[in-house]
């Protein structure tokens, strides 16, 4: 064969490939207004990559600048702020990361220098060891963290950012918007189904119902609930999943006292069957989570 015919082909092998791998890139979804000056871009489901583009991305409109809760997947940068521009043409002054994983932070790259990056602190430690933010790259981590509590902005704009404990991950930010009576709870609360539990990045399943009914004690006024990954909901709902929760560890803790294997603690789960609506998708990996907690 001559090189150039294999030359050829490579570069229409490669062609393909980028094709394809566009194709696959899922449309980011559109600009939802949840309230006057807030608005969400919305989440799929984790499990279709081919409309998956990341976690709920919150967006609230201020007369000083728009402030974004989350950046989604790596690659939408681009697209969030040409969405956010359709809406405002306030800057985008502010990026909250409520945790580390790459569905809520692989797109601060694609924001402005000039943002302010904000997190827990526990998150920028965790974000700091991805891959995705060594080297170059290092200056998307969070520019200001926080320990318990940070207010941002003042008066009509104030944003309240609550780290309550561990969760999904050790670093869990709740951003409540007082004026709008909002909450953005991350993915302490991510869709209606046995939560990951990501035990690598600190993650706690016996600590999360505890962590979710401190948000709810401290955040009673708070009238719309937006979730990491699916749509905007209400307190009851976060509530439920708060008992959900609770019901879901006292049940794995019951059966590892018990002596089953954490295979026999999922044959046996009913939590699943006590929510309606609620998915068990995820409730196998969540008991072995628990378990590897309990020292099981
Ligand atoms: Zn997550």
């Amino acid at each position: 064969m001559k090189r150039s015919v294999v030359l050829g082909m490579l570069v229409a092998v490669g062609a393909l490939s980028v094709g394809l791998a566009g194709q696959q890139r899922a449309t980011l979804p559109d600009l939802m207004k949840v309230k006057d000056n807030f608005y969400v871009i919305g989440s799929a489901s984790p499990v279709d990559r081919a409309t998956f583009t990341g976690g709920n991305v919150s967006v609230f409109v201020t007369d000083a600048g728009v402030t974004v809760v989350d950046s989604k997947l790596a690659g939408y940068g681009p697209d969030i702020i040409a969405k956010i521009k359709a809406v405002t043409n306030k800057p985008i002054t502010t990026l909250i990361n409520t945790h580390t994983h790459g569905d809520h932070t692989g797109s601060n790259e694609g924001f402005p220098a000039s943002v302010n990056i904000v997190a827990h602190e526990n998150t920028k430690a965790l974000m700091a060891k991805m891959d995705a933010f060594k080297g170059e790259k290092a200056q998307f981590l969070p520019k200001q963290t926080f320990k318990d509590k940070l207010t941002l902005g003042s008066g009509k704009d104030r944003i309240e950012l609550y780290y309550f404990g561990k969760g999904h991950t050790g670093g869990d930010t709740m951003v409540y918007f007082p004026t709008l009576r909002i909450l953005a709870t991350g993915d302490l609360w991510a869709w209606k189904d046995a939560p990951l539990l990501d035990l690598a990045n600190d993650g706690s399943g016996i600590e999360l119902p505890k962590t979710l009914a401190k948000a709810i004690a401290a955040l009673k006024d708070a009238d719309t609930i937006i979730p990491g990954h699916t749509p905007p909901s209400k307190p009851a709902e976060l509530q439920e999943y708060q008992r959900y929760m609770t019901d879901l560890v006292a049940e794995t803790e019951a059966a590892a006292k018990a002596g089953k294997s954490a295979a026999d603690a999922f044959a046996a789960s009913t939590v699943t069957a006590k929510y309606p609506g609620f998915k068990s998708d995820r409730l196998k990996a969540a008991i072995e989570a628990i378990y590897k907690e309990l020292g099981k």
